[in-house]
């Protein structure tokens, strides 16, 4: 099975990824995450993404496509889609690149979190350098200031959670990504699950219940 995660920045795309991996077998593709890493390892790719990225911008459908092409190269069955894609270009080319390989997209969770409560999570959000797991300031501390209670890695401010790239994300997310709901709803996927008042643990019981896992 195959799924998509569609929610805005700070929406939780990021930790139910985390709990369907851990928890139900599945591997996340995450576009970010991907961009990242090749901005730490200075690949070409790495450069096109970084000044997009730092103004809180998409990196063009090409660039994001392409990347995604190579990753489906390693692996394309239960995967777990988050951020990716989202824009309608990307969406009609993943159907594409997946129907190449007899696989699709099976099911689409829509996040639906109201932004005071995504601007609050976005900047007070902490992230582990190393395993990339999300705390917060105050509603998620780690166990010990400043480190992962995993892997002891350092928490860092991701520097595209300042409030101004914060304002573009929401920006961009409203005009370029919303209208895939519309689009997975037209293909009888979209599943909206509530995502403003539950924890974690509370959010992935929801999201096993809807999947029928
Ligand atoms: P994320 O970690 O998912 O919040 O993504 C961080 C940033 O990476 C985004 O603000 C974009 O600049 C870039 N990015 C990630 N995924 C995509 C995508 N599917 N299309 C375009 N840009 C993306």
């Amino acid at each position: 099975m195959n799924i998509l995660l569609i929610g805005a920045p700070g929406s939780g795309k990021g930790t139910e990824s985390e709990l369907l991996c851990e928890q139900n077998g599945f591997t996340q593709l995450s576009t970010g995450d991907l961009f990242r890493s090749n901005i730490a390892n200075k690949t070409q790719l790495g450069l096109e993404a970084k000044n997009f990225m730092e103004q809180g911008l998409y990196v063009p459908d090409n660039i994001t496509n392409g990347m995604v092409k190579e990753y489906l190269k390693t692996k394309n069955s239960n995967l777990i889609f988050d951020g990716y894609p989202r824009t309608l270009d990307q969406a009609i080319e993943l159907d594409k690149m997946l129907l190449e390989v007899n696989k699709k997209i099976d099911h689409v969770i829509y996040i639906d979190v109201n932004d005071s409560i995504l601007l609050n999570r976005l900047t007070g959000r902490l992230v582990c350098e190393i395993c990339k797991r999300s705390y917060h300031i105050v509603n998620r501390k780690p166990l010990n200031d400043g480190v992962c209670d995993f892997d002891y890695g350092k928490l860092i401010t991701r520097p595209d959670d300042q409030e101004d790239k914060i304002k573009v994300r929401l920006q961009v997310y409203n005009d370029q990504t919303k209208p895939l709901i519309d689009f997975y709803l037209q293909q009888n996927k979209l599943i909206k699950v509530d995502g403003n008042n539950k924890t974690p643990k509370e959010f992935h019981t929801a999201i096993l219940k809807e999947l029928g896992l």
